[in-house]
C-alpha cells in the first residue's frame, strides 16, 4: 500500500509523463537527458535493437523468455508511423537471425504503428506484422493503453487475431469493463497478458491498488486458467503470486510469469528456479523517458534510487547479471 505522500508523488510523475512538451524539451537538452539515461537503464536494455537482442540472447541460454519492445506511443504522424512499422519488421527479422523465433515475442503499442492517426492504419500495420511475425515463426503480443483507447485497440485487434492465432493482447485488471472484455476476447485463441494496470484512469473506471484490485486480478486469471487458455501473470507482486500459486493458477501448463526488465530480478529469478515458466519484458529505444516515469510513478522509492544511478552511473550498466 503507498502513503499518501507516495501516492501524491505517483500522480505527480504520471502527469509528468504524459507531458509532451515537456518530454519535447527534455529531448532539446542533450545534457540533462544524457545525465538521465543511468537512471533510465536500470529498466531499459538499450538505445538500440541489437542492445534489446543481446539482452535477450543471454537470458535465453538461462531458460528466460523475452518480449521485446521499441518504446514508443501515440505517434503522430504517417510517417512516424511508418517509421516505428521500419523499426519493427526490422526487430522482427533480427529475432529470426539471432535464432531467438522460439523465445522471444515481439510486443508492440497500437498507438505507435498507427492508432494516434487512424483506425485504418493502425489496422493495416497491424495486419503487416502479423503476417511478418508468422511467417517468421515470432509470437506477437499487444500492450494496453488507455481506458480511451481500449474500444478501437479491441476492435483492431479482433479483426486480426480472428486470423492470426499468435498474437496475444494484455488486459487491465483495475478497470471496471475488463471482465466483460476479458469474456469477449475468450472467444479467440490469443494469449492474455494481466496486468494491475499502469495509467492513471478517472474513480467512474478503475480501482486503486488494494485488496479489491488483488481480488478482481485472481479472479481474472482464474477464469483464464479455468478455460484452460493461455495466461503471463505479468506482476512483481509476491504476495499475488503466492495468492495465484495457493490457487493452482501458477501450475496451469498455460501460465507463465512476466516481469519488467529491471524490477524485481530476484522474484523472477527464484520464480524461474521454482519450475515455472517466465519471461522478461525487454524495452529499447531513445523514447524511454515516458517509461521511465512510469517506472518511478509505480514505485515512489525507485525516485532514489534514480537520483543514486545518475550519481554513479556504473550502478546500471550490467542490469542483465542481476538474472543470471
Ligand atoms: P504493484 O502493486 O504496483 O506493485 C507490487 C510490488 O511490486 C511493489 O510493492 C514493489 O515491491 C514491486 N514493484 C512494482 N513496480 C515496481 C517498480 N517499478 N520498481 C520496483 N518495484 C516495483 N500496464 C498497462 O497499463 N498496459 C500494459 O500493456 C502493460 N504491460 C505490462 C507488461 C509487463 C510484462 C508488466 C510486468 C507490466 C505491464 N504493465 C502494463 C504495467 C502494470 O500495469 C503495472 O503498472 C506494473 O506491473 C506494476 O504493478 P504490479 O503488478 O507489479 O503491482
Amino acid at each position: 500500500m503507498q502513503t499518501p505522500e507516495e501516492l501524491e508523488a505517483a500522480l505527480a510523475l504520471k502527469s509528468i509523463a504524459r507531458n509532451i512538451s515537456l518530454k519535447s524539451s527534455l529531448q532539446q537538452m542533450p545534457k540533462v537527458y544524457s545525465a538521465l539515461w543511468p537512471a533510465a537503464r536500470r529498466f531499459v536494455t538499450g538505445e538500440t535493437r541489437q542492445d534489446a537482442i543481446d539482452t535477450a540472447r543471454t537470458l535465453a541460454a538461462q531458460g528466460y523468455s523475452t518480449s521485446l519492445e521499441c518504446i514508443g506511443e501515440n505517434t503522430a504522424t504517417e510517417q512516424a508511423c511508418q517509421d516505428a512499422m521500419s523499426e519493427f519488421l526490422a526487430l522482427s527479422q533480427a529475432i529470426e537471425t539471432a535464432s531467438l523465433a522460439g523465445s522471444a515475442t515481439l510486443s508492440l503499442d497500437l498507438s505507435h504503428i498507427g492508432l494516434s492517426v487512424s483506425r485504418e492504419l493502425a489496422l493495416e500495420n497491424l495486419q503487416r506484422l502479423a503476417q511478418d511475425t508468422r511467417a517468421r515463426g515470432i509470437s506477437m503480443m499487444l500492450g494496453m493503453e488507455e481506458s480511451e483507447k481500449i474500444p478501437a485497440i479491441l476492435e483492431v485487434y479482433t479483426q486480426v487475431a480472428e486470423q492470426h492465432q499468435h498474437m496475444g493482447i494484455t488486459l487491465q485488471a483495475h478497470l471496471y469493463r475488463t471482465p466483460d472484455d476479458l469474456a469477449m476476447l475468450l472467444r479467440l485463441p490469443g494469449k492474455i497478458r494481466l496486468v494491475k494496470g499502469a495509467f492513471q484512469e478517472p474513480a467512474e473506471r478503475a480501482m486503486q491498488r488494494g485488496e479489491e484490485l488483488n481480488l478482481r486480478f485472481l479472479a481474472l486469471a482464474q477464469k483464464l486458467v479455468e478455460a484452460q487458455h493461455s495466461l503471463w501473470l505479468a506482476t512483481h507482486d509476491q504476495q499475488l503470486l503466492q495468492e495465484c500459486e495457493r490457487r493452482g493458477i501458477l501450475s496451469s501448463p498455460h501460465t507463465e510469469v512476466e516481469m519488467l526488465y529491471g524490477v524485481r530480478s530476484d522474484l523472477l529469478k527464484q520464480t524461474k528456479q521454482a519450475g515455472q515458466q517466465t519471461r522478461l519484458y525487454l524495452p529499447y529505444g531513445l523514447e524511454w523517458y515516458l517509461y521511465l516515469c512510469h517506472r518511478l510513478a509505480e514505485y515512489p522509492p525507485n525516485i532514489y534510487r534514480a537520483l543514486a544511478d545518475c550519481v554513479q552511473p556504473s550502478r546500471t550498466e550490467q542490469i542483465v547479471n542481476d538474472y543470471l
